[in-house]
């Protein structure tokens, strides 16, 4: 299990991004939305698409460790 954010801002993609809270990319907490303690990224970007009624994608830098095989 990891705690996942999602940034409130949106990238020029229109994908809000998904980080864990301990990436180094995570911005500060004022620009992200806690999204929970869940098991896997896939999950996590789910949620974050349901919250935000937004598209969503995993940081690649954070979130690799966490995707489901
Ligand atoms: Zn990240």
């Amino acid at each position: 299990m990891a705690e996942f954010y999602v940034e409130i801002n949106a990238q020029s993609s229109g994908d809000h991004v998904v980080h864990t809270a301990d990436c180094s990319l995570l911005p500060s907490k004022e620009t992200v939305h806690y999204l929970g303690s869940i098991s896997n990224a896939k999950s996590a970007v789910k949620k974050a698409t349901e919250v935000l009624r937004q598209q969503a994608s995993g940081c690649s830098h954070c979130t690799v460790a966490y995707q489901t095989t």
